[in-house]
């Protein structure tokens, strides 16, 4: 299946890290239908092959797997150099490593009653390895892919990264403190990496995706003995114009127009794909 519009994509090398979970197997296979050759990188190696498989036995095209740490830099480079030599040089990355740890997240949504079981499960609690652990996934995770793969861009003279940004970049949500500051984090480095590289003619842009069903987080939505929403599950949809949740493949068009040249004077935005979420003010 080919888009005429997106004519622009076809057989250009794609890097999507994270490309074993449920945002990256997803998007693999649809830009794969757009006629990009990806390359799927996964600190889970046999995942990222088997997506890998997936998506050449689904579309025909050129996709390779490869076992790949984002955060660690001599992994990435050894990474780089398999690309380039089977598909070739890197016109496209894709961030899409990153997440949550229970480590990163406090049990109590604010500190109301200040006692020692309350101050444990509070900010004061924090486990500082945990809170850094989810920091640097997020946002170290995606500051090394960018500054070993988009080296390619510049002898290309043009290239186009994305970021994962997130909901909680703009106002952060209760309890996931590490996350929110990581993907703030995330959002500030777009920009501001956007505008280092304009006059390359690299464009570095991000999504801010709202709340999706996946396997992870389902039953922090959904109760797991009803199928009822949950608590904050209910909260989200109050909070969500639209009133549902986002399907995966909802990221897949905006994911694509920023790669394509129908995004080609856009530069250093990050569009929320949130069914009204952040616009909303809760009144
Ligand atoms: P996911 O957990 O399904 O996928 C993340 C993938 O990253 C996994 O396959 C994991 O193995 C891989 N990974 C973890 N550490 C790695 C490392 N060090 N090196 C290489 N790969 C590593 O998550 P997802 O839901 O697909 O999310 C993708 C991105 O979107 C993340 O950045 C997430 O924060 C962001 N996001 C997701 C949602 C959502 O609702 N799912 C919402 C907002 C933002």
């Amino acid at each position: 299946m080919k888009n005429l519009h997106f004519e622009d994509l076809e057989d250009k090398v794609c890097v999507l890290t994270g490309g074993g979970g449920a945002i990256g197997s997803s998007l693999g296979i649809y830009l794969s239908e757009m006629g990009l050759k990806l390359a799927i990188l996964d600190l889970n190696g046999p995942r990222a092959i088997e997506v890998a498989e997936e998506i050449t036995a689904k579309t025909g095209n050129q996709a390779i797997g490869l076992a790949t740490n984002v955060l660690d830099k001599e992994s990435l480079i050894s990474a780089k150099a398999t690309i380039n030599t089977e598909l070739g040089k890197v016109n496209f990355l894709i961030n899409a490593a990153g997440g949550n740890s229970p480590k990163g997240t406090t049990d109590l949504e604010t500190l109301d009653t200040v006692s020692e079981e309350n101050l444990e499960k509070s900010f004061y609690g924090m486990d500082v390895d945990g809170f850094r652990k989810v920091f640097d996934l997020n946002f170290n995770g995606t500051l090394l892919p960018t500054m070993v793969f988009s080296t390619d861009m510049l002898d290309l003279g043009k290239g186009s990264v994305i970021n994962f940004s997130s909901m909680s970049a703009y106002h952060p949500l209760t309890r996931v403190g590490a996350y929110s500051a990581a993907k703030a984090a995330i959002s500030n480095f777009t920009e501001w990496l956007a505008v280092h590289l304009a006059k390359q003619n690299i464009r570095v842009n991000a999504v801010a995706p709202g709340f999706f069903v996946g396997e992870q987080n389902r039953f922090l939505l959904y109760d797991e003995k009803t199928g009822e929403l949950s608590a904050r599950g209910k909260k989200i949809i109050q909070n969500t114009p639209m009133g549902r949740f986002g399907e995966y493949e909802e990221i897949h068009g905006t994911v694509t127009y920023l790669l394509s040249d129908l995004a080609n004077f856009v530069t250093g935005i990050v569009i929320p794909i949130d069914g009204g979420f952040n616009a909303f003010s809760g009144v």
